[in-house]
């Protein structure tokens, strides 16, 4: 798997994002939201809330997985 750059879904930083075909969706490395997995469908509904939104999602995610674990975001409508 190749990572390819994109653009963050939570701060619109450039990212790097690397297809995952089992999740449908992608893992983000993002310089400042750091790494999460996000669905396709959550990126295109992210795109709807404001920065400040999609940051505290990520937050919360990360909070429910605790710090060893990626947080993932989907099911986001
Ligand atoms: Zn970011």
């Amino acid at each position: 798997m190749t990572a390819r750059p994109a653009e963050c879904p939570i701060c619109e930083e450039t990212a790097q994002s690397i297809l995952e075909e089992e999740f449908d969706g992608m893992a983000i490395g993002c310089p400042v939201c750091g790494t999460f997995r996000v669905s396709q469908a959550s990126v295109d509904s992210l795109g709807r809330y404001k920065i400040e939104i999609r940051r505290g999602l990520l937050l919360s995610a990360a909070r429910r997985v605790g710090p060893a674990q990626i947080p993932s975001l989907s099911h986001i409508d």
